[in-house]
């Protein structure tokens, strides 16, 4: 049975920009089946000459759902009943905010491998900016930009590693 990880975090931080790039899929594939409603969406990941499936929590919901704070907490269940390890995402453009906090405290308590991808850094002078989310006490941070690629590799060697 292949290893299974997950990507967690709020709207518009990039999952769906991130979950392309590691499994090179296109997500209008699934996208395509008219009526459905996604909440997760799978893929696989070949790294460093291993498989793993790959869940984005984020699925393909409704725009006014993806807002409601309950959504936080399903897509952490979801992540914790699947995965072995999880991704949370966030963006490094903005400022950390609560539910963010609420969604890292809930993943670590599980004690499992959790990661953490500071999304949209695109360029090295804003690798700063990843700092700021320390403060959510997810020891593996790396600064990465899903759009561009950077920060992807050092990021699956971290998560691979426990897979
Ligand atoms: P999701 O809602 O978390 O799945 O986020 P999406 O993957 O749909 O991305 C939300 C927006 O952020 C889109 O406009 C993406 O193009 C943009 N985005 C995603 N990753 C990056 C990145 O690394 N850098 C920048 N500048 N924008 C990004
Ligand atoms: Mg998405």
């Amino acid at each position: 049975n292949q290893p299974v990880f997950a990507i967690v975090g709020r709207p518009n931080v990039g999952k769906s920009t991130l979950f392309n790039r590691l499994t090179g899929s296109r997500r209008s594939i699934v996208g395509d089946e008219p009526g459905i409603t996604r909440d997760r969406i799978y893929g696989e990941v070949h790294w460093a000459g291993k498989t793993a499936r790959l869940v984005d929590t984020g699925g393909i919901v409704p725009d006014d759902e993806a807002l409601i704070p309950s959504e936080i907490y399903r897509q952490a269940k979801v992540a914790l009943d699947e995965a072995e390890a999880v991704v949370m995402v966030v963006d490094g453009r903005t400022e950390l905010a609560s539910p963010d906090i609420d969604l890292a405290r809930i993943l670590l308590r599980s004690g499992k491998p959790i990661f953490l991808a500071v999304n949209k850094i695109d360029t090295e002078a804003m690798d700063a900016a990843a700092e700021n989310f320390r403060r959510l006490g997810i020891k593996n941070l790396q600064a990465i930009s899903a759009e561009h690629g950077h920060g992807i590799g050092d990021l699956l060697d971290e998560v691979f590693a426990v897979l």
